[in-house]
């Protein structure tokens, strides 16, 4: 069976890079060959996940898939954006940068944002594909739903009445914004 190392130690990314692959791979975790992350010192989701395409390959002589994503909120800048995953790090769990970030929103109008997922390819002999999805959506007024991981429980994806963190699974990874990559990187690549 053909082998893919899905270069992420979040286990909510694995999961749902897993289920977009087709069957004929085998999905590997970095966990399982005890492999660390690499230091995210790109300035952009794209050159973050390009980054970590090109480290994880280091240590497989198969294809690499990695993701770098994160939640953009145009009232704050577009912030937390590539600073998702450290914003969460640094109130000590999603849940407490969740509540940080509707205080920070409690008196703005527009609750407007997009989750944005950059995919990075590496071929097994060598070639590297980038791509990304941005899926629309709002910012709801509180923390709704105990699915899915992250940021999940505070978006709202455009056309949709409840939470990423009340919605099915099932759901969720057939529209969120790593299935919207996953789309550019089919048209673009023999994945
Ligand atoms: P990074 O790509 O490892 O820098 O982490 C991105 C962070 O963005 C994750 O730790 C999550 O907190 C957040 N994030 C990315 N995608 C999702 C999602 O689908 N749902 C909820 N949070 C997400």
């Amino acid at each position: 069976m053909k082998k893919i190392l899905v270069g992420t130690h979040n286990n909510g990314k694995f999961k749902e890079i897993a289920y977009l692959l087709p069957k004929k791979y085998k999905k590997i975790s970095p966990l399982k060959l005890k492999i660390k992350s690499p230091k995210e010192t790109g300035k952009s989701f794209k050159s973050n996940a390009r980054l970590k395409a090109k480290f994880f390959s280091k240590f497989v002589d198969y294809g690499v898939i990695s993701d770098d994503s994160g939640l953009c909120i145009k009232s704050l800048n577009n912030l937390p954006g590539i600073f998702s995953a450290r914003l969460a790090k640094k109130h000590g769990n999603f849940f407490k940068a969740m509540k940080f970030i509707l205080k920070k929103l409690k008196n703005k109008k527009n609750r407007n944002a997009n989750f944005v997922c950059s995919l990075s390819y590496k071929d097994e002999k060598g070639k590297i594909t980038t791509v990304q999805g941005n899926l629309k959506g709002t910012i709801s007024e509180k923390i709704i739903g105990k699915r899915g991981f992250g940021y999940d429980p505070i978006f709202i994806p455009k056309g949709q009445k409840i939470t990423f963190g009340q919605m099915s699974k099932k759901k969720k990874i057939n529209m969120d914004h790593r299935f919207l990559a996953f789309k550019e990187l089919v048209k673009k690549t023999k994945i």
